[in-house]
């Protein structure tokens, strides 16, 4: 993923006809959760519950997580710990290769994705499907899910389509989304029967049974799980609750703000190896220590990546989920992205309106506008500067100081010709595909408000 996000959401925005599309079917997911949230009579309070007994498990986390492991190693599971991305697939790859498993078997991970797992696992000689339809997709395509919970939302059906024919010989320009998952699941079939091990990401962690749980629509986290004699769980650290009391709180809630479905259709507790199983926890680190460690932001760590912030975003709806050059996309990655990477994620804090729609569907009520709005001053001071956004915001700063400067600069602007106004002043003067410009500069009155306003007075 290359350049920032301005470039990325330009090419998104001019380069396809796709964003009043793709803004229509995040906007469906977003109205479809409002439906599942006026079914629950105490949702508000549901989120306060949520987002307090995140709070209380990150205040005890080093205790839960002691609690966790031990529980899950009395239970027979092979619990590691991995500091970065580098240990997570270091201790996979060696799991695997202590196994002789070849061929692996993935359900969807963001934690996975964000630790570079496939590739890595793949230049060792390792075969790796993803089974999760979305994520197949994209993997097929060789691309990035742009969605934590849709991964191939960017993608219309023709698209899959043509990458179905090209790498399944499916029928050509059958574009039928009933077509299209049967072959899917064909192929997937024989993908689960010939790998040797599986691997899953992790929704929860139960601290007092020591259990992972999955949640998925498609049931291929427990296809793997139930069929290979090597599994392996990933998680990282912040995904724990303290018991199945507080699971309950998010299980209502996950799936709801998600997609807009009363509960994910399959909900998957592992807790005990089946015989001759090998079953292993990864607990992942990865930087999520310093978000804990940082008081201003460790509220981030609530986050159930549910992706409800994303389908609200007029921001991430418009720009598709690709142009946020990170693993995460959206408001909650753009809040995680600085941590990973100052300079590199520094635009990634100002591609919002900071409009506080994300804090209204946050299932657990992260304050992600504010968050992102602490970045933004932090990063001005900490990364090297934006020059020319640095001087205008200097000029601007002086003239809206001064009354006689504002007054000033307010009449000489009348004097300034349109067209130069469009194109030296409109950020948005790029033209669209039908060659027209994306917005226009609009009419300047022929006085000022001030003028305007003394006229009446007299
Ligand atoms: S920040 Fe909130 S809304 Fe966004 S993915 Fe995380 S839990 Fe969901």
């Amino acid at each position: 993923m290359k350049g920032t996000h301005a470039n990325l959401s330009k090419e998104f925005i001019t380069t396809s006809d796709k964003t009043d599309w793709h803004n229509d079917a995040l906007w469906f997911l977003r109205a479809k959760r409002d439906k599942q949230r006026d079914t629950i009579e105490d949702w508000e309070k549901l989120r306060s519950t949520a987002a307090a007994i995140k709070d209380h498990t990150l205040s005890r986390l080093a205790d839960y997580l002691q609690t966790f492991e031990e529980n899950a190693l009395q239970n027979g599971m092979q619990v590691h710990w991995a500091w970065d991305d580098a240990e997570l697939r270091e201790i996979t790859a060696s799991i695997l290769r202590e196994n002789n498993a070849r061929s692996v078997v993935k359900s969807k991970s963001m934690l996975t994705e964000e630790c570079g797992l496939n590739p890595y696992l793949e230049k060792e000689g390792f075969d790796v499907v993803d089974t999760d339809l979305g994520e197949r997709i994209v993997q097929l395509r060789k691309e990035h899910p742009s969605h934590i919970v849709v991964p191939a939302i960017h993608l219309k059906k023709e698209e899959v389509s043509d990458t179905f024919h090209e790498k399944m010989q499916t029928e050509k320009g059958n574009a039928d989304p009933g077509y299209l998952t049967a072959a899917a699941r064909e192929a997937l079939r024989k993908d689960f029967i010939k790998a040797d091990a599986a691997i899953t990401g992790v929704n929860f962690g139960v601290a007092e049974s020591g259990a992972v749980v999955v949640c998925t629509n498609e049931g291929n986290a427990d296809m793997g799980v139930h069929s290979k004699k090597t599994v392996i769980h990933c998680m990282g650290l912040e995904k724990l609750v303290p018991g199945y009391k507080e699971l309950a709180v998010f299980t209502r809630l996950l799936a709801r703000s998600a997609t807009g479905q009363p509960v994910t259709v399959f909900t998957s507790h592992y807790r005990k190896p089946r015989p001759d199983v090998k079953q292993h926890i990864i607990i992942v680190n990865n930087k999520r220590t310093d978000i804990y460690t940082d008081p201003e932001f460790r509220q981030a760590m609530r986050c159930i990546r549910c992706g409800a912030c994303m389908n609200t975003c007029p921001v991430y709806r418009r720009s598709g989920g690709h142009s946020y050059h990170h693993t995460v996309p959206g408001p909650i990655g753009s809040v995680l992205a600085p941590f990973y990477g100052k300079e590199k994620n520094k635009d990634l804090p100002f591609a919002s309106t900071l409009c506080g729609s994300c804090n209204n569907v946050c299932p657990v009520k992260i304050d992600l506008a504010g968050l992102l709005y602490k970045w933004r001053q932090k990063l001005t001071d900490e990364t090297s500067a934006d020059t020319s956004k640095k001087m205008s915001m200097q000029v601007g700063s002086s003239i809206l100081k001064s009354h006689k400067k504002y007054g000033m600069v307010t009449t000489a602007f009348r004097w300034v010709p349109k067209s130069l106004l469009q194109s030296k002043f409109n950020p948005w003067n790029s033209k669209g595909e039908d060659g027209k410009k994306a917005r226009v500069f609009p009419e300047v009155p022929g006085e000022t408000f001030r003028q305007w306003y003394k006229k009446r007075q007299k």
